[in-house]
C-alpha cells in the first residue's frame, strides 16, 4: 500500500497545477474558475527511492454555502484521513486569506503532518518574502513553490519525505 499525500487548500491556489507538477502528469484539471476539481484524484509519483500517491482534492471552503461545497469538503476530509502527510497549498500572490486561516486552524487539529506550500512564487527573491507572510498560519515553515515553473518542489518533497 503506497503512502498517500493529500493536497489541500481553497479553490484556485494552484493545487491541480502542483499535483501535475509533482506527478509529471496532466490529469489534474487546471481551471481558471474556482472549484473545478470536484472528486478525489490519485496520481502515482516518486521522490528519491520512494513511491507514493498524490491525491488532489476539490478545495476546502468553509465560508460559502453553494450546494456542492459540503461535498468537496467531505472529499478533502476523507483524503486527509487516509494520508501520511498533507500539503496545504496557499497563494503567495494574494497572501494569507480568512479561508486560509480557517483551513489552517482545522489542519492544526488533525493528527496528520502538514507542509505549507506557498504557490505562485515564480521569483526566487520575492518568493521568500511572499512565503514568510505565511508563518502566521502556525503550520511551521512555508515553502515557496511554483507549480507552473516547478521551482521549490524539491525542497518541499525533501521535507515530506520522512513521512513516507
Ligand atoms: P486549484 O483550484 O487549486 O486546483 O488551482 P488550479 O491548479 O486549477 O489553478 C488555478 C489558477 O492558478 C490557474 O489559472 C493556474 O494557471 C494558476 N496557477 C497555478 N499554479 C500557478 C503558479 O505556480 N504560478 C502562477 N502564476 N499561477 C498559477
Ligand atoms: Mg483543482
Amino acid at each position: 500500500k503506497l503512502p498517500i499525500v493529500a493536497i489541500i487548500g481553497r479553490p484556485n491556489v494552484g493545487k491541480s497545477t502542483l499535483v501535475n507538477r509533482l506527478t509529471g502528469s496532466r490529469n489534474a484539471i487546471v481551471h481558471d474558475e474556482a472549484g473545478i476539481t470536484r472528486d478525489r484524484l490519485y496520481e502515482p509519483s516518486f521522490w528519491r527511492d520512494r513511491d507514493f500517491l498524490v491525491v488532489d482534492t476539490g478545495g476546502i471552503v468553509f465560508d460559502d454555502d453553494s450546494e456542492f461545497l459540503p461535498e468537496i469538503r467531505q472529499q478533502a476530509m476523507l483524503a486527509l484521513s487516509e494520508a501520511v502527510a498533507a500539503i496545504f497549498v496557499v497563494d503567495g500572490q494574494t497572501g494569507p486569506t480568512a479561508s486560509d486561516e480557517e483551513i489552517a486552524e482545522w489542519l492544526r487539529q488533525q493528527s496528520v503532518p502538514v507542509f505549507l506550500a506557498v504557490n505562485k512564487c515564480e521569483s526566487p527573491e520575492q518568493g521568500l518574502i511572499q512565503a514568510a507572510e505565511f508563518w502566521e498560519l502556525g503550520l511551521g515553515e512555508p515553502y515557496p513553490v511554483s507549480g507552473i515553473h516547478g521551482s521549490g518542489t524539491g525542497d518541499l518533497l525533501d521535507a515530506v519525505y520522512p513521512c513516507f
